[in-house]
């Protein structure tokens, strides 16, 4: 071993002793509210708290420079409880977005949680999820936390999602084709180009645009959490010119090649090398739609902006376009027999529901998994071979949907 090697060793144990002994970055801490909130700081506000239980705002001091690709954890207090958050995947994007999502252990009052966020030159938009649901977002040079209800009771998750017969028949044949396990080193990479109308990016696109991100992050978690070897990529953001508010209307319009909505955005899809087009919209009574099994032509959902965060809506729509149904109490016909989501409701207030599953109707957690007799939750397999395993979709599905474009 020459001089330089063992120098190379010393400074490697030196930062691991250090490393060892450096605390968790301090995340947030409360602050107090600003005086007034004036234009789109507080439009950004008012739509945050449409589904809080408590419309007050926590106000809080963010340290958004220690949100980085490589930050190993991040520490916070929440409810008067110091929690600390350890990486479970952090990256710095093209355009210099650092997306950066942690799990929180669990301990004996509170079950595991998850914090997902993302940083960009506003600030940080974040989920955390510990029981409640939080979300976190800046507003007028600061930021806040607002309690969400975790069932968004206004509104159902999901409508019923939308296929038409024929393009369902062709896409089963191309899946029975080309759907065998992937053997592709690394992750399949699945672009998802994001339009909005010209209406919502006029009024909050920096809030939308972050929104999206944080979507694609949380989505990415529960691919890593439930071993799929897959990956989301904000493939774009673009405005267009659409004045419809109906989600499965727009759907329609979308996946229809011959309108000139249709048209306009498919050259965009095709500039930016987009798998999947995910158009953005405001008020409907659906968190999304989306076809389920899609074919090349027909990759196409629509996500509602307050849906696109803290409720997997984003994964959940893409999960259908790759050829995975709801729980079989809200779905039937599925594309295999064992593309089922599950929502399991016996179990007071354990129950829980996965991502492709509509929540319990006595109230269940979403517990982010996706169904499989390989992918634990709460001590127990969340699927079997036989019905319950989207995992299995996911991968014998996701090289084919990468490879949309
Ligand atoms: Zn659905």
């Amino acid at each position: 071993m020459n001089t330089l090697h063992r120098f190379n060793l010393l400074l490697t144990g030196l930062a691991l002793m250090l490393s060892a002994s450096v605390d968790a970055a301090p995340l947030f801490s409360p602050a107090t509210a600003p005086d007034s909130l004036h234009g789109r700081a507080a439009l950004a506000l008012k739509m945050a708290s449409q589904y809080s239980p408590s419309t007050a705002p926590l106000w809080i001091d963010l340290a958004a420079s220690a949100v980085n690709a490589d930050t190993a954890s991040l520490e916070f207090e929440l409810q008067g409880q110091r929690l600390t958050a350890t990486r479970v995947q952090g990256v710095r994007l093209a355009d210099g977005t650092i997306s950066w999502s942690g799990a929180i252990a669990a301990d004996s009052q509170e079950d595991e949680g998850s914090i997902d966020l993302v940083r960009t030159p506003e600030g940080v938009t974040g989920i955390i999820k510990r029981g409640d649901l939080y979300r976190i977002e800046p507003a007028g040079g600061r930021h806040h936390l607002l309690s969400l209800d975790t069932q968004l009771p206004a509104l159902p998750r999901h409508g019923t999602d939308h296929s038409a017969p024929s393009l369902l028949s062709s896409a089963k044949d191309t899946a029975a084709v080309a759907g065998k396990a992937s053997s592709a080193a690394g992750p399949s990479v699945i672009r998802v180009l994001a339009v909005t109308t010209n209406a919502i990016d006029k009024a909050q696109g920096a809030r939308v645009r972050s929104l999206i991100q944080l979507g694609i992050t949380e989505g990415n978690r529960t691919y890593v959490d439930s071993n799929i070897d897959a990956q989301m990529e904000l493939a774009g953001y673009e405005p267009i010119a659409y004045g419809g508010t109906s989600m499965s209307q727009a759907l329609q319009y979308f996946r229809d090649p011959r309108t000139p909505g249709s048209k306009a955005v498919r050259a965009l899809r095709d500039q930016a090398k987009a798998d999947v087009v995910m158009l953005v919209m405001g008020n409907d009574f659906y968190c999304g739609v989306a076809p389920v099994g899609a074919s090349a032509e027909d990759a196409f959902m629509v996500v509602r902006v307050e849906c696109l965060a803290g409720n997997d809506t984003v994964p959940h729509e893409l999960g259908h376009i790759i050829g995975s149904s709801h729980n079989p109490e809200n779905g039937s016909g599925a594309l295999y027999p064992y593309a089922y989501g599950r929502q399991v409701c016996n179990l007071g207030r354990r129950n829980w529901h996965s991502v492709m599953a509509y929540p319990c109707q006595n109230r269940s957690a979403r517990a982010q998994k996706w169904t499989s007799p390989i992918v634990m939750h709460d001590g127990r397999a969340t699927g079997n071979a036989q019905r319950f395993d989207n995992r299995r979709v996911m991968e014998e599905n996701r090289e084919r949907v990468a490879g949309f474009r």
